[in-house]
């Protein structure tokens, strides 16, 4: 009878300690609604540039929370520039894009693709969905189909075309697909035909601008030397390697702004404190991936003060 009732006791212990074991994942599993913890972000440029524009102050938001985020250009780069070109080139990019995610905390990888060529072939689509399956992504980002440059436009057809099929087995085998639809999100942009971006997640990156200009810093090729020549102001770059980053900090092409048409969007999530913030990058959720509800935007988003309800 003791030794019946000691083992009762002994087995209660042990169920106890098992089931204290796995409380913690219980509870943290729905909070993130991740693939796999932690959270798993990739995002797709045409260039190695883009990503960073586009979402560079996002990414140093997750990577400080431990979060694991991946940039991939398409293309290599290797028609960016006014005097240089090709595989030298493409070199020299490759550095700077692994330089840039390793200022933030990120990854970077760069495929072979020829810069100014893009085209969204099957070749291309299966390189997307393999990219997806294989950073097992709970949110992919990418631009918009609707842009100045063919490489971006082409960017945006193939990750539009990737999304759901990275849940279909019998392609791309040589990846396994993902149990669910990633959230797929597109940068902002100016493009108002056929129609306007939606600025449906605005976030604040006020607290890790200066990590973002770091890495836009890395793209010396970039933003010192042939963006400034396609616009006429390459002789305004400061010489000086402390200088130049302060004057790259001033420039419209890598400052957004919070915007009066993205306020709305703002106070939703940030209630008061939306009018002290200055800096932001905003997202727009597509059609094709899985849709977030209100809560669990919050979850993948953890950046919004508590206080402000939801609506
Ligand atoms: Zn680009």
């Amino acid at each position: 009878m003791l030794k019946s009732t000691g083992s009762w006791f002994f087995s209660l212990v042990v169920h106890l300690a098992v089931w204290a074991t796995y409380l913690p994942a219980i509870a943290i599993f729905p909070a993130l609604s991740a693939q796999k913890e932690p959270l798993r972000v990739i995002a797709f440029g045409a260039h190695p540039d883009d990503c960073d524009l586009g979402a560079g102050g996002l990414a140093a938001k997750y990577a400080a929370l431990g979060y694991k985020v991946k940039f991939v250009s398409l293309t290599n780069g290797d028609a960016g520039h006014q005097s240089q070109g090709g595989e030298q080139l493409a070199r020299r990019r490759r550095a700077e894009a692994q330089e840039a995610g390793r200022r933030i905390g990120i990854e970077y990888e760069v495929l072979d693709n020829h810069d100014g060529k893009l085209l969204p072939t099957l070749d291309v689509r299966e390189q997307v969905i393999r990219e997806i399956r294989q950073w097992k992504a709970d949110i992919v980002i990418a631009p918009r189909p609707n842009d100045y440059h063919p490489d971006h436009r082409y960017t945006g057809v193939l990750v539009q075309d990737a999304s759901y099929m990275v849940i279909v087995p019998n392609l791309v085998k040589d990846a396994p697909p993902l149990a669910r639809n990633p959230i797929f999100l597109c940068y902002s942009d100016r493009f108002t035909r056929p129609q306007a971006f939606r600025p449906d997640i605005v976030v604040s990156i006020d607290d890790v601008f200066q990590k973002k200009i770091e890495m836009l810093d890395a793209h010396v090729s970039q933003f010192y030397e042939w963006l400034p020549w396609t616009t006429g102001s390459f002789d305004q770059v400061p010489k000086d390697v402390i200088e130049r980053k302060k004057w790259l900090a001033t420039q419209p092409m890598v400052v957004r702004m919070a915007s009066p048409e993205w306020r709305d969007a703002l106070e939703k999530r940030y209630g008061a404190e939306a009018a002290r913030i200055q800096h932001v990058e905003a997202f727009e959720i597509t059609e094709y991936g899985r849709q977030p509800s209100e809560e669990e935007i919050r979850k993948l988003f953890p950046f919004f003060p508590d206080k402000v309800a939801l609506p």
